[in-house]
């Protein structure tokens, strides 16, 4: 079991130490790599949950294009960003390589994927806490679609949430049986 020791809850808090922050991400890869079909489940889901943040993303991205760009308090800082011990799992399951930082990373510096033309990855493997945040102006903003348009957003969240669980508690099942 010493393997799996390094898998924790919530926060990585390795931002200053990228080579201990490596050595477990390539733990975790090489559970997925060579006990791949004990994942097939936990992969399966993961797959799922990025099929519903593809689904959401238009919706979201053209109210943050709306809000974001004139924001003067923009919230894309390394703080803010810090991927969990879940975001790892999610998306490793998915087979993705994970967007490793360069150098030690300072909080108050804006966020290491963030680029002049906004976030330089794709929402489907930017930090849950990414997804999940939409500021007071935003969610104004999006409240402001049509009825139908923003309760099916809120349904596909909803299921967003419950697909995570449901990965994650059949990733550490699986971790059982290894
Ligand atoms: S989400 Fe809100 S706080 Fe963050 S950049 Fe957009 S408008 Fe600004
Ligand atoms: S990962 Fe992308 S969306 Fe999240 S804080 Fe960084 S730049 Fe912003």
């Amino acid at each position: 079991m010493e393997r799996f020791s390094l898998i924790n809850k919530g926060e990585i808090l390795l931002w200053h130490d990228i080579p201990e922050l490596i050595k477990l991400i390539n733990k975790i890869d090489s559970l997925f790599r060579d006990f791949s079909d004990i994942f097939d489940e936990s992969k399966r889901l993961a797959q799922q949950i990025k099929s519903y943040l593809l689904e959401i993303d238009p919706f979201i991205d053209a109210y943050a294009k709306k809000v974001c760009s004139s924001c003067t308090n923009i919230c894309c800082l390394n703080k803010n960003s810090r991927y969990e011990y879940d975001d790892i799992i999610y998306i490793l399951a998915l087979r993705e390589n994970f967007p490793i930082p360069k150098k030690n990373l300072e909080e108050k510096e804006p966020c290491y994927l963030l680029s002049e033309k906004g976030c330089i990855i794709p929402r489907y493997i930017r930090p849950f806490r990414c997804n999940w945040y939409l500021c007071d102006n935003l969610l104004k903003e999006m409240e402001s679609a049509p009825a139908r348009v923003f309760r099916e957003f809120s349904n596909t969240f909803n299921k967003i949430l419950q697909t995570r669980q449901q990965m994650l508690n059949s990733f550490f099942q699986s971790l059982c049986n290894i």
